[in-house]
């Protein structure tokens, strides 16, 4: 059994960490392993810009709101900026910071040839009608239009925005610009130009990689039990994937709790939560627990798949779980990292294990400026040749320097990135 008790100062300090202070001690520790410049490791502490828009919005009533809006762009030296925009109350300039480091590292880990960016608007989008939906997603294109660009800086949904709002937002772009550029936005349905598989390869990227970190530790997948927080564009396809290849899915939940079945969950018959919201507390199932119950059972893998800073200082001695394969982005706080390395758990990071979605999208704009468009066959099949390919580099920095597999994530994707910086150069 393991010591509630925090046994190092590390762990111990009172947690305050904002999601870039996580950010920049990942990077600093990372950083440590590889003999980068101090000048580089300085500039990618930083974003190299953030915009901050005011988004008036017509309300359905007649009255006007005015509405707070971010982009930071973090770093485009490998290729354009590229990250998704969010609609949520709790959005902040910081968080948008941090997300944007994350994307960073997520297309160098992946080896694609974008950079990192990530927007969002302060925002409850359940307070939004279909129409306000469409006439802030209008605005804020084209309060971003001079930031961004199919060549530029490429949006993609997040947290609270979907396939609809991002053609919305294309069609916004394009009208200003007089042209139709499909490719200054990606994750649109596929009438206009959005990859076939693109809505669920976030999570099953998060499937593919768990299943290979399953293997390497030598378990049988038929007799893993798995618990994924969240059952949403992540959660519900990472769940299902698992599933499909003969995993144990005991629980699931939404913002409302979880539901459990020590049997396992037929996750085909659960609806998910963009489907229609409310259904996965809703459903029958044997037992319900609380979100943060869940992320407490003893399982074999625990996939946080819904939002950030859920895996702290408070509750990492309590997790029960064997592995950690995060869904989300930013679910494990530096504090709750220590004590799982110290527990000897596992956690294989964010920014490789989701990967897919910002994968697919590098597909999706591929096709846009290709105009031609890929089956669901090859999107899945060049989809896991990716995941694999990142897995390996990661896998061979995690055994060669026995370091944390964020680390290993780490190391591959700041040494690709001080690379590039490194042969342009700094100008002037
Ligand atoms: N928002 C997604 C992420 O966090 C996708 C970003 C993209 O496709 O550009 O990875």
């Amino acid at each position: 059994m393991e010591s509630a008790e925090p046994t190092t100062e590390a762990e111990s300090a009172t947690e305050a960490e904002s999601a870039v202070d996580t950010a920049r001690a990942q990077l600093e520790r990372a950083a440590a392993h590889l003999d980068v410049d101090d000048g580089i490791i300085n500039r990618l502490r930083h974003p190299s810009g953030v915009y901050e828009v005011s988004i008036p919005l017509k309300r359905d009533d007649g009255t006007t709101e005015i509405l707070t809006g971010y982009r930071s762009q973090h770093n485009d030296v490998r290729g354009p900026y590229k990250g998704g925009i969010r609609y949520h109350p709790e959005v902040s300039k910081d968080e948008c910071v941090a997300l944007s480091m994350w994307m960073t590292w997520k297309c160098a880990v992946m080896d694609i040839p974008f950079g990192g960016a990530k927007g969002g608007v302060v925002v409850d989008p359940k307070d939004l009608s279909e129409d306000e939906e469409e006439r802030l997603t209008r605005r804020l294109s084209q309060e971003l239009r001079p930031v961004i660009g199919p060549m530029k800086d490429i949006p993609a949904p997040d947290m609270g925005t979907n396939p609809q709002m991002m053609a919305w937002f294309m069609d916004a772009y394009s009208m200003q610009e007089g042209e139709t550029h499909p490719g200054i936005v990606t994750g649109k349905p596929p009438a206009v130009g959005g990859s076939h598989g693109r809505e669920e390869a976030p999570g099953r990227s998060v499937g593919i990689i768990a299943e290979k970190a399953i293997d390497h530790y030598g378990w049988d997948i038929t007799d893993t039990t798995v618990a994924v927080q969240g059952f949403g564009s992540v959660g519900a396809y990472a769940a299902r994937y698992l599933d499909d290849q003969g995993a144990s899915v005991v629980a699931v939940s939404d913002v409302d709790g979880a539901i459990y079945d020590p049997d396992g969950l037929d996750t085909n018959d659960v609806e998910d939560h963009d489907a229609r919201p409310g259904m996965v507390s809703g459903y029958d199932a044997p037992e319900k627990l609380t979100n943060a119950e869940l992320l407490e059972l003893d399982v074999d893998v625990l996939i946080p798949g819904a939002i950030g800073n859920v895996l702290t200082g408070d509750n990492a001695n309590n997790v029960q779980a064997d592995m950690i394969v995060e869904g989300a982005n930013g679910p494990t706080t530096s504090q709750a990292d220590t004590i799982f390395e110290r527990r000897d758990i596992p956690v294989i990071p964010d920014f490789l294990a989701n990967a897919g979605g910002v994968t697919v999208s590098y597909f999706e704009w591929l096709q846009n400026t290709n105009r031609r468009a890929w089956s669901l066959e090859r999107v899945h099949e060049e989809l896991e040749a990716e995941m694999l390919r990142a897995w390996e580099a990661v896998k061979a920095e995690h055994e060669a320097r026995d370091v944390t597999w964020r680390d290993a994530a780490y190391i591959v994707a700041l040494h690709r990135v001080a690379e590039s910086h490194e042969a342009r150069g700094l100008w002037p």
